[in-house]
């Protein structure tokens, strides 16, 4: 079926064109392709299912402990895996999340839970567990459980351990910890709305026994745009300015952290068409341009821009992954932009509200980010790492360097322009197949008409 100039609509090139006016053939037209671009394009797109996973869990920590009996180190074991199992399976398909401690299978794992003998190194101020930045394997510790006199009676019925409690506990930490490899930031959440990725603070050891927390709806989000993607990491962008993080820690606070080393910044965007992009940060490439065009890049993806429950609340910084960020924005399926990236021209952020942390450096509490896509489409993003009050380390903050690529020790500029070429994801791709093969059909046409 096509649409021609001459306002005749051909259902096909045996039936002869049904002459039913130019106004109605236009709407029609409109509808059609209405019908193409915001409905079969986004199927198609999201049609592709989502690979499985496997999430190996090591247990040999459980195994070693003296002061569980071997029924109880199976219950826990078991709860453990059926917590972590049944939060990634609600969100991506049970089919498509395998968790076992079946020692075979750590090798090949996708994602790897180390449960950690003994309590968190960091003696001053523990946390729960860790995400080594870039790596696939997370690190929960038992001992800050167990063996934390503060918090261990939070864990016991009657004054024996609860296997329940102590599994929903670690359960949680572990999922909220591979929850990060995949690129979820953090949430302030507070009582009900608390989810998988809020804030350790906010959740106290006895919640942790007792209350069971999910993935919210941005968090599931961005699990199921990562599922099947290698842990993320940040690019450092060669001779290009970016956003360079500085961790002064977290704040003593009563309750334990999730992990340390993570700069939570409230997210705000603004810009009448936000909804038409995705907002990211530049990661290193993972698929040699297979997935999404980019040969150099990974566009890792932090949230969405449609003012809904999607939206992250916060872009967390995580030590060692989000050192350096270069943002970048991406065209949803369904906009004019599908699959396009508008990489942060570097004059358009701003610093605002420095304090000089303890080291002297002097860092920004506030940036703003602005994007010209083209006259009339201006996006605005900001993020203000000191909305959380006596939650914001006062000296978190960042600044915004020109990070030169170490080739032996010698920084060298790289070709940014070869780099920052904008790049068309496979939405563009099959966008200009749809647009190419409807032009190519009408010229067909055309030139049938003109024998
Ligand atoms: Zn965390």
């Amino acid at each position: 079926m096509t649409c021609d100039q001459s306002g005749n609509l051909s259902v096909n090139s045996f039936v002869s064109p049904i002459k039913i006016g130019k106004v109605w053939t236009m709407i029609l037209c409109a509808l059609i392709f209405v019908a193409v671009f915001v409905v079969a394009v986004p199927i198609i797109v999201h049609a592709q299912p989502l690979p499985k996973q496997t999430i190996y869990v090591d247990t040999s920590a459980i195994n070693a402990r003296t002061d569980l009996t071997a029924l109880q180190k199976a219950a826990l074991k078991g709860y453990i895996l059926g917590d972590i199992k049944g939060n990634f399976g609600v969100k991506v398909g049970s089919e498509n999340v395998e968790v076992t401690d079946d020692p075979s299978k750590k090798a090949t794992a996708d994602r790897v839970v180390n449960i950690k003998a003994g309590r968190d190194p960091n003696t001053a101020n523990p946390a729960w567990g860790r995400w080594p930045a870039g790596s696939k394997s997370v690190d929960v510790y038992l001992g800050e459980f167990m063996d934390d006199p503060n918090v261990a009676d939070a864990f016991k019925t009657g004054g024996s351990w609860d296997t329940d409690k102590l599994g929903r506990a670690i359960g949680h930490t572990a999922g909220h910890e591979v929850g990060h490899s995949y690129s979820i930031g953090h949430n302030s959440k507070a009582g009900d709305e608390r989810s998988k990725m809020t804030k350790g603070n906010n959740i106290p050891a006895t919640d942790r026994a007792n209350s069971l927390f999910n993935f919210d709806e941005h968090g599931a989000n961005v699990l199921k745009s990562n599922w099947g993607k290698p842990p993320c990491a940040t690019a450092v962008d060669y001779d290009f300015k970016v956003l360079v993080t500085h961790y002064w820690g977290e704040p003593t606070l009563p309750n334990k952290p999730n992990e340390l080393g993570a700069l939570d910044t409230l997210f705000g965007f603004s810009g009448l068409y936000s909804s038409q992009f995705d907002f990211g940060v530049l990661g290193k490439d993972t698929d040699g341009g297979i997935r999404d065009g980019n040969p150099y890049f990974d566009f890792i993806f932090k949230s969405s821009m449609f003012g809904n429950a999607t939206d992250a609340q916060m872009i967390s910084f995580i030590q060692g992954a989000h050192d350096y960020s270069q943002f970048v924005l991406r065209g949803t399926p369904t906009s004019p932009f599908a699959g396009q990236w508008f990489i942060l021209n570097e004059e358009k952020l701003y610093l605002n509200n420095f304090i000089m942390n303890p080291s002297g450096i002097n860092v920004a509490r506030l940036v703003g980010m602005m994007w010209h896509i083209e006259p009339g489409i201006i996006i605005e993003i900001t993020l203000n790492s000191l909305a959380y009050g006596t939650a914001s380390n006062p000296y978190n903050g960042f600044t915004y360097e020109t990070i030169w690529k170490l080739v032996g020790g010698v920084s060298i500029p790289v070709d940014k322009f070869g780099l920052l070429a904008p790049y068309f994801g496979f939405a563009s791709t099959i966008m200009v197949a749809v647009v190419a093969t409807a032009i190519y059909v009408k010229r067909v046409k055309h030139r049938k008409e003109k024998q």
